[in-house]
């Protein structure tokens, strides 16, 4: 359970009132100050706060439109989520185009957010596979946006970060799959070279690929890790798969974050040396396979009542080993980071929004507890060496970057800025404009 008005990372603290959406045919409510939607929380840091204003609360708009098993297209309210849709469509053969680490998003987020998946090297972003959706303004209009209508609108709110008006409903296309379950490999890695050998070898023949990195190791096994590369499975008829409805849970707020360089050493290599062989084939029900993380319920919380940041940069391909080798030496160094440090590599389909995160190069995302000060300065020297390699940080992931890293790696800043709805702002968007 998201607590409404909080994002994931529990960081920073914000006060906002929350008003909830829950009919698409209505004006948008009459309040002093500012709006942004807010969709389930999923996002880490401000990007989906607006403190000192209001939240638009838009998960009760949550009614499926319309669905043709025979073709994949999907329309729904923007507040469905990913689960709904996955239960909805896997038992027809149909999935998701695109799936970020959670299925708890809900679309109206996935879009904002432009959202990216472990198969952006072969399907792009979310905001691809969007053929249309009803952008309400706070002016009262709705316009239609879709690649031929609206366009211009439509490349402003696919990753435009909530801010150039609501989304009430979208149209989908989906992809086919025949069951619901993922054949696997894991392949263990030595050494950064290793993932980059990897990637390139699975690249063509692999809609999904990611690797875990151990970012407590030191020396020799620095940038060891697991590498994962999947497609869908053909249909196993005598398999009937049970996904677990059951669900771990933290139940409460620990007084202090369970994260320490010991406990994050002891899990890396224990996870690390799990497995024994060098490849391990595997075929999987396709829930522990995307969202391993949603077993464990409200798992945000371990990291204590100071919550934490996440860091999640892209770096281009020139400079990609050599940055990503000097960030895994830096985070090492520190003690800090997460459990899991996920790398990937981005392809070259471009974003359709003017805001997207995903780009050509390489990915590492990992979560840091926060200690304060201390933390703030090693990821501002992250930054550092990001900015220099002309790479970027995802604002979905974000609650510090500062405004003129943002306005570098983010061009299109300029052309986006007239689409923002006068009654729409965030945090986030305060913070880097200012
Ligand atoms: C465990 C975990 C794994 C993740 N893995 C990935 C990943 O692999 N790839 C990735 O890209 N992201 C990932 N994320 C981030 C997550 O996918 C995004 O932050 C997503 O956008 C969250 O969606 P939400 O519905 O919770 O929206 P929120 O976080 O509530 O809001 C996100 C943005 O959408 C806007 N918004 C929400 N609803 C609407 C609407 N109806 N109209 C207009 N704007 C709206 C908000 O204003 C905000 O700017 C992960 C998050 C978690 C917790």
């Amino acid at each position: 359970m998201t607590t409404i008005g909080q994002s994931w990372g529990r960081y920073p603290p914000t006060k906002q009132s929350v008003v909830a959406v829950t009919d698409r045919h209505a004006e948008l409510p009459v309040t002093g100050g500012s709006l942004l939607p807010y969709g389930n929380g999923r996002s880490y840091g401000d990007s989906c706060l607006n403190d000192g204003g209001t939240l638009l609360h838009a998960r009760g708009l949550n009614r499926y439109l319309s669905f043709d098993p025979t073709s994949g297209l999907l329309e729904c309210e923007a507040g469905v989520l990913f689960s709904e849709i996955l239960d909805l469509v896997v038992p027809q053969g149909w999935f998701l185009p695109v799936t970020p680490g959670t299925k708890f998003i809900t679309v109206g987020g996935a879009i904002a957010n432009d959202v990216h998946g472990k198969n952006h090297h072969k399907a792009g972003t979310f905001g691809r596979h969007v053929l249309a959706f009803e952008l309400l303004r706070s002016d009262g209009s709705r316009l239609l946006c879709s690649p031929t209508d609206h366009p211009d609108w439509f490349a402003a709110t696919i990753g435009g970060l909530g801010l150039t008006g609501l989304i009430t409903w979208a149209r989908i296309q989906l992809r086919r799959i025949a069951g619901p379950w993922m054949s696997t490999e894991v392949h263990r890695f030595k050494d950064l070279a290793g993932f980059f050998r990897l990637s390139e070898d699975s690249d063509r023949d692999y809609e999904y690929t990611v690797a875990w990195i151990d970012c407590a190791a030191k020396g020799r096994a620095l940038g060891r890790g697991l590498f994962t590369r999947a497609n869908h499975a053909s249909a196993i008829p005598d398999r009937r798969p049970a996904a677990s409805t059951r669900r771990l849970g933290v139940p409460l707020v620990p007084p202090l974050s369970l994260i320490n360089p010991l406990s994050l050493r002891t899990f890396n290599t224990l996870y690390y040396h799990r497995q024994r062989q060098p490849i391990v084939h595997l075929t999987t029900h396709y829930e522990p396979h995307f969202y391993p993380l949603d077993g464990i319920g409200d798992w945000n919380r371990v990291y204590g009542p100071r919550g934490f940041l996440q860091y999640q940069c892209v770096v281009p391909p020139a400079a990609a080993e050599a940055c990503v080798d000097q960030l895994a030496r830096m985070i090492s160094a520190s003690g800090g980071g997460s459990f899991l440090a996920v790398l990937k590599q981005f392809g070259q389909l471009r974003s359709p929004g003017l805001l997207s995160f995903p780009r050509a190069g390489t990915t590492l995302a990992l979560d840091f507890p926060n200690h304060g000060e201390t933390t703030l300065r090693l990821l501002d020297r992250l930054d550092d060496v990001v900015a220099t390699a002309g790479g970027a940080i995802y604002p979905a992931k974000d609650a510090r970057m500062s405004g003129p890293l943002f306005r570098a790696s983010f061009p299109a800043w300029e052309s986006f800025r007239p689409f923002v709805d006068p009654r729409f702002s965030s945090s986030f968007w305060r913070r880097v404009m200012e």
